[in-house]
């Protein structure tokens, strides 16, 4: 995800929800970046699971690493790798470790917030959350995403969406559990704006773009630099 613009006012409801316990007791901010795991899946009732993890016959990916090679760079809209359900992650191997090392070189040369990994154009559930001033990237392999809290508007970018805005409804807390590299599970959860980082990310392992999510006047706003970005495919790959 690129980096945030403006912040569109919306209404937000009074209701407060399980997160919102939670963040109080866990401590505010960043902080809730921190490994959760532990936390009571009672402290979340209105909580609902997005997507189940793929299951996938063992070694499956194995091809994704000898068609296509390093260095990788960034894929944009229309790639159809951009619309593919990515597949778990079997083995955490070398492969990986050097998918995750392009990644993050990928995302600090486009100064993203985040990027999942079909963005390279590698169709794996893996994605990558920057960690900020002085603080590590989060690798979330084979997330579980939930969601919970109001839903509200906020203006996002994608790095494979250049200079497309579109303002996207997304409830305003999410807990995912993952692997991390080193192959150990954890749990987090946030009600701070990670939540619809992770949210985003989490869609293109769906093959879900910011644009399904537009409403009508940012379809129309964003008509032309969507149909340039078709264009420049198009020509690129000769056709
Ligand atoms: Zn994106």
């Amino acid at each position: 995800m690129a980096a945030p613009p403006r912040r569109i006012p919306t209404p937000r409801s009074q209701d407060n929800s399980a997160f919102a316990r939670h963040e109080g007791r866990a401590g505010a901010g960043r902080d809730n970046l921190k490994d959760a795991r532990g936390s009571a899946k009672s402290d979340a009732p209105k909580i609902s699971a997005l997507t189940p993890q793929a299951a996938v016959a063992p070694g499956s990916h194995a091809h994704f690493f000898t068609t296509l090679k390093a260095p990788r760079e960034i894929v944009s809209y229309p790639d159809p790798v951009l619309r593919r359900k990515a597949q778990a992650i079997v083995n955490i191997d070398e492969n990986i470790r050097e998918l995750v090392a392009d990644m993050q070189r990928a995302m600090r040369e486009s100064e993203g917030r985040g990027i999942a990994a079909p963005q390279v154009g590698v169709p794996l559930r893996l994605f990558i959350i920057a960690g900020g001033e002085g603080k590590s990237d989060v690798v979330f392999i084979n997330p579980v995403i939930e969601i919970a809290g109001a839903v509200e508007a906020h203006d996002e970018g994608c790095l494979s969406l250049p200079e497309i805005t579109v303002a996207v409804l997304r409830p305003t807390a999410a807990r995912i559990t993952a692997t991390a590299l080193d192959g150990t599970s954890f749990t987090l959860e946030t009600s701070e704006f990670d939540a619809r980082v992770w949210q985003h990310e989490f869609d293109h392992l769906e093959g879900k773009l910011i644009i399904d999510r537009m409403m009508a006047k940012d379809k129309l706003a964003n008509r032309k630099s969507l149909r340039d970005l078709e264009r420049a495919y198009e020509a690129n790959r000769g056709g």
